[in-house]
């Protein structure tokens, strides 16, 4: 599978990276950067904190050890939308400045996920709550210390178009938007099995569904501005 994928990645005209996202378990973010992931992301942060910094490092000295793998790491809380409202107002959940600082040093991290409010899964409210400043702080922060160091935004599904143009410019530079696209997936291929009930071509199901998901990816390319950026 992971071949299938690079193959596919490697012929594409931009740069595409094979994500490992969320794994809680250090090692099967191995088993993935032995077999050719080349984006792993480490999701420790439901430990304490400095079991956070150690699993996450193990896991950033492995991969940069192969090469040619860069590693994002978590801090704080990004949970569901149930609790989305909840973790955004308990400041102990949400990254604090200074250990993010101190965390993107110890472990090396490529990318780094601050948690800032946003939540996996369909938002339950038109305007949920989301720290901008502590994102803003927190970039200019590891922008401003030497290192150069990305910022993802997880739960990117649902955010309202001035939120996105606000985490931009707070300093988000990955967007995680798979919600959307699982529902871009399943959706594409009920409304094309509902419409061609006597079709049995499972080629032409595809077809149908891979435009619709790279539909999908285009419009969120647009509105985060990374045309002509590869
Ligand atoms: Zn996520």
């Amino acid at each position: 599978m992971v071949n299938i994928f690079r193959t596919l990645a490697e012929s594409a005209p931009v740069p595409v990276c094979l994500h490992l996202d969320h794994s809680t378990s250090i090692d099967y973010c191995k088993k993935c950067a032995d077999a050719g992931y080349t984006n792993i992301m480490i999701d420790a942060s439901k430990q304490s904190y400095e079991e956070n910094i150690r699993q996450t490092k193990e896991v950033v000295d492995y991969c940069h050890a192969i090469g040619g793998i860069s590693v994002e790491g978590e801090l704080g809380t990004v949970g569901g939308v149930e609790d989305q409202i909840k973790v955004a107002e308990d400041e102990a959940q949400l990254a604090n400045p200074e250990q993010s600082v101190e965390f993107v040093e110890r472990t090396g991290v490529d990318i780094f996920a601050p948690a800032i409010g946003t939540a996996h899964g369909v938002y339950k409210t038109k305007n949920p709550k989301i720290d901008f400043e502590r994102m803003a702080v927190i970039h200019k922060m590891l922008n401003g210390n030497g290192i150069k160091t990305p910022l993802v935004v997880h739960g990117g599904t649902g955010l309202p178009d001035d939120y996105v143009t606000k985490l931009l410019a707070a300093g988000g530079a990955k967007f995680n938007v798979s919600t959307e696209l699982k529902h871009t997936l399943l959706d594409a291929k009920w409304e094309y099995l509902s419409a061609h009930r006597d079709e049995y071509d499972p080629g032409k199901l595809d077809v149908f569904v891979r435009d619709a998901t790279r539909k999908a990816v285009m419009h969120w390319m647009d509105k985060l501005g990374c045309e002509g950026k590869a």
